[in-house]
């Protein structure tokens, strides 16, 4: 059991999920940037997660150095990662794309051919800008038994006008249409997106915290991967939704704004 408080006394990197944890539909929630600036005088460690993979690390950079929040590419963690790091490792570096020109760089920038035919797999990403046309190539190459991998589940983005669909809609769409469901969907809340990162930074899960506002998938990732979980209610969770769920995260509070207020 991991005793912990709102302090975070011990965590060296905190893991942050965006929509509903920093920001609010491109809003910084009350508080984020000086909890951001806090964070930077105890020399903790901020890793910035998402798994909306219809965007960019570049674009991510502007779009969070706009709100106010300094930020630096290589503190950006993308379901987009997740998916290219499982890729590399079956060797799949040939792939039909069906997402948008910020995806497609990302995966050509780590090597992996963005093709027409001959490819190992449809990837499949929060394609903003989907067309007809790219949709028909994907089911083509699938009803053709090439596999299909999903860089997240999330059915639905949210958003000022209600959900939008989002990479698990569009997978329901194509079982639908073609029988066919994906080898691996990557992203939150499959554990190996963070202990990847985590590996590489050399640290141990037991100094990290993951703070976010999803039980189903920030909670559920943080502890599968055994770093503290820190729920915030400035999101979606609620407290009557945490009173319902089978466990409870180990530290819950509003908003970031409370957390690491005092000094050990
Ligand atoms: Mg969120």
């Amino acid at each position: 059991m991991i005793k912990m408080d709102s302090n975070l006394n011990g965590i060296e990197i905190v893991l942050l999920d965006l929509d509903g944890t920093i920001h609010l539909g491109g809003v910084p929630i009350p508080g984020a940037i000086d909890f951001i600036q806090r964070c930077k005088e105890k020399n903790v460690k901020t890793i910035f997660l998402s798994n909306n993979s219809s965007k960019s690390v570049k674009e991510y950079v502007l779009s969070l150095n706009s709100m106010g929040l300094e930020v630096v590419s290589e503190n950006i963690l993308l379901s987009t990662h997740d998916c290219i790091r499982w890729l590399k490792n079956k060797n799949w570096m040939k792939v039909y794309c069906l997402g948008t020109i910020g995806m497609k760089e990302m995966l050509t920038d780590s090597g992996i051919e963005c093709l027409e035919e001959g490819v190992d797999c449809v990837v499949l990403g929060y394609d903003t800008e989907l067309t007809y046309a790219k949709l028909t190539k994907a089911i083509s190459l699938l009803h053709q038994n090439v596999p299909l991998v999903a860089t997240h589940p999330d059915v639905v983005c949210p958003s000022p006008m209600g959900g939008l669909p989002d990479v698990g809609s569009m997978l329901k769409m194509i079982e639908l249409s073609t029988g066919i469901q994906p080898t691996i969907i990557t992203g939150k809340p499959r554990p190996e997106m963070i202990l990847s990162r985590l590996e590489e930074e050399g640290i141990s899960p037991s100094k990290v915290a993951m703070i976010g506002d999803r039980l189903y998938t920030d909670m559920e990732m943080a502890k599968a991967a055994g770093v503290v979980s820190v729920l915030v209610l400035s999101g979606e969770a609620t407290q009557q939704d945490v009173e319902n769920n089978s466990w409870s995260p180990n530290v819950i509070v509003n908003s970031v704004d409370d957390l690491l207020r005092y000094s050990a």
